[in-house]
């Protein structure tokens, strides 16, 4: 099998993400490789379709124990042989592990990087043969990066007790040409191929607000993502406790992380965001590295970071399984305040001269003045990031507050109520046409014969042009507060009546993010992709790994958007690898099937 079988097999996917292949190609070729790529591009394809096709064993030096136990299950659940070795699992488990991997049973083992250092690792690791070694999240290794990893330099030793050296990989997602120089020299790589893929995330909306009451304009972001997963970043724990416990008072499915929590609890409210049994995680910094949820569909700031890396990496972990996602920014003068005052208080490392101390500081101030730059000036903010990372990019992204206008759009929620509880008095009878007409106060011979004349909803608009309550009858189908059956008639929806009685709010994009959502939407099905959803997690639950190790977002909107009937037609959905298919197929089938024909059925009534 070659490169492009082994993607289909096991990834279910059909062909390379920019960049993948090249990677893939020089790691074959036996060349020590670097990856830089954002998070979300797709890293891990690019070590692991290597990994399976060299005779041997791939070992992964990860940091983060969460991670390696959520990679590894996703791999199993594309039936590829792997395990993880760490310092969380008992003496019997590592011993059992690496027995097994002595008998052959892994083509990928993790480890954290404790481990190179330990001898019965090693000694299991002088009698496999390692073909590849892949340093994930390689920029540890430098002090100059943001996630210094004593334990890292390890690394170079390791690779040096082989008789064979196996080929070296290093993949991380931010890197200045300083950090990436350390991690050539630190790392030991030998005359290695280099390949920095583009920063730009095109699939994350990024906005600036500057409300007046932060907490008001959290909540109505919330209501926009509502039933989405999320991370809210605050800049402390104080502020991270106080958010927690005013949304889960209110009822909202919220988690909370940060490194003042026990480690017990900080453990169990990472796996209720992971495994969606709560949809949003607020969190300070602490929360992240590692996390390697691909559903997250925003990442609120609380309040401003540090700097531009910083926020670039928290906001990107929003969106990585190629999803639409939105990076919400909001922003206050109290920001500045904060970040200066962490500056002037942190402990630096004792291990600075008072001159390397004083270089920092001011490294740190430039930065945060870049960061103040990036929220206070009008200009495309994708831009603005990809210019400070070096790298070119069109003056505008038309996927910004900046480029686009307010993400939260025109709030229409009265005149919205208005039309839907006009259709709820005709009790869901009428067509467009009627209701138009009606609001707009028309006593024509049809109306006044059946005394809509009389209703407290007639001439509810009439101050607006008919050409506008017309469009707008069209806007709250397209929004999904209305559908008409086979006669014409419009019906009240599930959020129609969130509309009208739970105090819901409409937001009308404008006419651009319409074209662009409704180009989306081209035969999708929410209700189909609501169910879809469910059954992930159902799946999931039963095998007590997280939901979108079955199928991410992206698979289930594009199952949602093919709606399969065979397994052949199931299989070729991008996501679905044969192991997938076999496991899945079935039950998604009979899922798809079922929609179908109660569609039919209430289409014939
Ligand atoms: P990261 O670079 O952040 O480690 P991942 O390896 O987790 O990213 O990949 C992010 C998402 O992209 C995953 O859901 C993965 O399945 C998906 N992906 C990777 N390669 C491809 C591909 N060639 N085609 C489609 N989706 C892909």
């Amino acid at each position: 099998m070659d490169k492009f079988g082994v993607l289909k097999k096991h990834f279910g996917y059909d062909s390379f993400r920019s960049g993948q292949e090249e990677l893939i190609d020089s790691i074959l070729s036996g060349r020590d490789t670097v990856g830089v790529m954002p998070t979300g591009a797709g890293k891990s394809v690019c070590f692991q379709v290597p990994a399976l096709l060299l005779p041997g064993v791939t070992v992964v030096v990860s940091p983060l124990i969460s991670l390696m136990k959520d990679q590894v299950s996703a791999l199993l659940q594309n039936s590829i042989p792997a395990a993880y070795i760490n310092s969380a699992m008992s003496a019997n488990e590592q011993t059992f592990t690496l027995r097994e991997a002595l008998r052959g049973k892994y083509k990928i083992i993790y480890v954290a990087p404790e481990r190179l250092v330990s001898h019965s690792f090693l000694e299991m690791c002088s009698m496999l043969s390692v073909s590849l070694v892949c340093v994930d999240e390689a920029h540890c290794v430098s002090q100059w990066g943001q996630d210094f990893r004593p334990s890292y330099l390890a690394v170079r030793d390791f690779i040096a007790t082989f008789e064979a050296r196996p080929v070296v990989c290093a993949f991380t997602a931010t890197a200045t040409e300083r950090v990436r120089r350390d991690m050539v020299k630190l790392l030991g790589l030998k005359k290695p191929f280099v390949s920095v893929l583009g920063f730009d995330r095109p699939n994350l909306y990024f906005e600036v607000a500057k409300p007046l009451n932060k907490f008001t304009a959290l909540k109505r972001y919330l209501e926009l993502f509502s039933g989405k997963s999320g991370i809210i970043y605050c800049a402390t724990r104080k502020k991270t406790d106080e958010l927690y416990a005013v949304l889960s008072s209110e009822g909202y499915s919220v988690t909370e992380y940060h490194a003042g929590l026990d480690k017990d609890i900080r453990r169990r409210n990472q796996e209720l965001f992971i495994n969606d049994k709560k949809e949003i995680v607020i969190a300070t910094n602490a929360f992240g590295m590692g996390i390697d949820k691909s559903n997250v569909s925003f990442v609120i700031h609380y309040n401003m970071p540090g700097d531009v890396e910083s926020y670039y990496q928290e906001a990107g972990r929003a969106g990585r399984d190629g999803s639409e996602a939105f990076c919400i920014l909001l922003y206050s003068g109290e920001d500045i305040a904060i970040q200066r005052y962490f500056i002037d208080h942190t402990q630096e490392n004792e291990e600075l001269s008072e001159l390397d101390a004083l270089n920092l500081r001011r490294t740190k101030l430039k930065k945060l003045g870049a960061m103040i730059e990036y929220c206070e000036n009008a200009r495309c903010l994708r831009h603005y990031i990809l210019s400070y990372f070096g790298e070119s990019s069109p003056e505008r992204c038309e996927n910004c507050s900046y480029c686009t206008g307010e993400l939260s759009g025109k709030d229409v929620t009265v005149t919205a109520q208005k039309v839907l509880s006009c259709v709820f008095r005709v009790r869901e009878k009428e067509p467009a046409f009627v209701i138009s007409r009606l609001m707009k106060g028309e006593r024509d011979e049809y109306i006044v014969s059946v005394g809509y004349d009389r209703l407290s909803t007639f001439g509810l608009l009439e101050d607006m042009p008919m050409k506008s309550i017309e469009d707008f009858i069209v806007y709250l189908l397209s929004a999904d507060c209305l559908f008409e059956d086979e006669k014409g008639a419009l019906h009240l929806t599930e959020r129609a009546h969130a509309v009208l009685f739970r105090s819901m709010r409409l937001r009308q994009k404008s006419p651009r993010e319409k074209r662009k959502s409704a180009e989306k939407n081209a035969g999708f099905d929410g209700a189909l992709y609501r169910k879809l959803h469910k059954l992930r997690r159902t799946l999931a639950a039963k095998q007590s790994i997280p939901p979108f190790t079955v199928f991410t977002d992206a698979t289930l909107r594009r199952i949602a958007q093919n709606r399969p009937r065979t397994h052949e037609e199931f299989a070729a959905v991008p996501g679905v690898s044969a192991e997938k298919e076999r496991k899945y197929a079935e039950a998604f089938l009979k899922l798809i099937n079922e929609h179908s024909e109660h569609i039919e059925k209430s289409k014939r009534k």
